[in-house]
């Protein structure tokens, strides 16, 4: 009877093994398929997220939160679901971002190298020529970018008709160009959103940073409310709104649930949402801050694809210490833009060419300019839309 075990031995072997070990050290054999289905099946507004034809601004607090807490892989992946059905997934918006006027801002954002409360060694300069932010589109343009981001130091635009008037020209030959243009400029009011709007300005960005309740560790100079004001503007002066936030800020992940529920339940999703991780800069305040971990890079941007289907996912600030791999998981995830150039602000940029490198090697291709045209009207709008996938095109920059 060799190699034969009465079953009683075996059973009462086995029973001992799992007495004395604990649970983690037993080995079980299987396959994948074998493991329990109940432990990943999705939970129900998770389900409906994935097969929703349409964009919700009624989303609550605890939804997006059993979204944000699926286990990461499967939020990956029903994002990336998501994001096919909604989106071109072989497309990415490349924008370029100038700065028109570098530091010496009032404001005390404690991330901020522009702030002229911290010593970060940024010399303040003045307002840059009409001329050079042309060359620069021209540039950018010729590299691939079809959008392109203007960004001023200081707290709002009251007060500013000489600036204002530069912008405009600005944005006016830029736009000439046949690029899409954006710019970030602090608060607005709605006349001055208008007449940006006049001068064929595409989008206006202004972030919220984070969730409400974590904002008042960031800056003091002000509100979240002001925020949402000069966001309410833009919309009314029928700007297209690019609105994100920062993950590394010192925040909790119910915080990023928070950034994203703020955004998602605005009158209508923002066209675009940005999604940067702290570039910490010496002499600020989060100067000496741990990294932001990947997996909630990715968390965010899978749950807010989920959450606001047809918006923009702009993977922002921070995309310089991100791998390859890791890009293309965001891109898979449902990030489908970049800033690309040789400068952001103040911070390192990844360049055009190494982006296109990228990008042929994975299948993916710069977004023509106004592209999403079609898509802007209907995130503004109620009506279900035709989901219809476009077919991928392998296109290099
Ligand atoms: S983020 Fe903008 S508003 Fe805040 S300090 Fe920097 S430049 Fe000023």
């Amino acid at each position: 009877m060799r190699g034969h075990r009465p079953q009683a031995l075996t059973v009462s072997l086995r029973g001992l093994l799992q007495e004395s070990k604990p649970q983690h050290v037993l080995r079980r054999y299987g396959t994948v398929s074998s493991v329990s289905a109940q432990s990943a099946a999705p939970p129900s507004i998770f389900s409906n997220a994935l097969d929703a034809n349409a964009p919700r601004h009624n989303w609550t607090r605890e939804e997006i939160k059993e979204i944000y807490d699926t286990p990461l892989m499967n939020l990956a992946f029903a994002a990336g679901t998501v994001h096919r059905k909604f989106h071109n997934p072989a497309s990415i918006q490349m924008c370029t971002l100038m700065n028109i006027k570098t530091g010496g801002c009032s404001e005390d954002c404690s991330y901020c190298a522009q702030s002229s409360r911290y010593q970060t060694g940024l010399k303040a300069t003045k307002m840059v020529t009409v001329d050079s932010v042309l060359s620069a589109a021209r540039i950018a343009k010729d590299n691939g970018s079809t959008r392109f981001c203007m960004g001023a130091a200081w707290r709002d635009m009251r007060g500013r008709k000489t600036n204002l008037r530069n912008i405009k020209e600005m944005v006016n030959g830029v736009r000439e160009m046949g690029m899409e243009v954006c710019v970030t400029l602090g608060m607005i009011d709605l006349e001055q959103a208008k007449e940006l709007k006049d001068a064929g300005l595409t989008a206006y960005n202004h972030n919220v940073d984070t969730s409400r309740e974590h904002y008042p560790s960031v800056i003091s100079t002000r509100t979240y409310d002001e925020r949402l004001q000069t966001i309410a503007n833009v919309r009314e002066a029928g700007l297209n709104v690019c609105t994100g936030g920062i993950l590394g800020l010192g925040e909790k992940p119910s915080d990023h649930i928070g950034l994203i529920h703020t955004v998602a339940t605005l009158p209508s999703h923002p066209e675009s949402f940005p999604v940067n991780t702290l570039v910490p800069i010496k002499g600020t305040p989060m100067g000496d801050n741990a990294p932001s971990p990947f997996d909630a890079t990715l968390r965010t941007i899978a749950t807010a694809r989920m959450v606001m289907p047809r918006t923009i996912i702009r993977l922002a600030a921070g995309r310089t210490t991100l791998s390859e791999e890791q890009q293309v998981l965001c891109f898979m995830a449902g990030a489908n833009a970049v800033f690309t150039g040789e400068k952001m602000l103040t911070t390192a940029c990844n360049g055009w060419d190494e982006d296109r490198v990228i990008f042929e090697k994975w299948g993916l291709r710069p977004m023509e300019s106004f592209e999403v045209e079609a898509l802007r009207e209907l995130v503004s709008s109620s009506a279900p839309p035709p989901i219809e996938e476009k077919p991928v095109t392998t296109a290099a920059a």
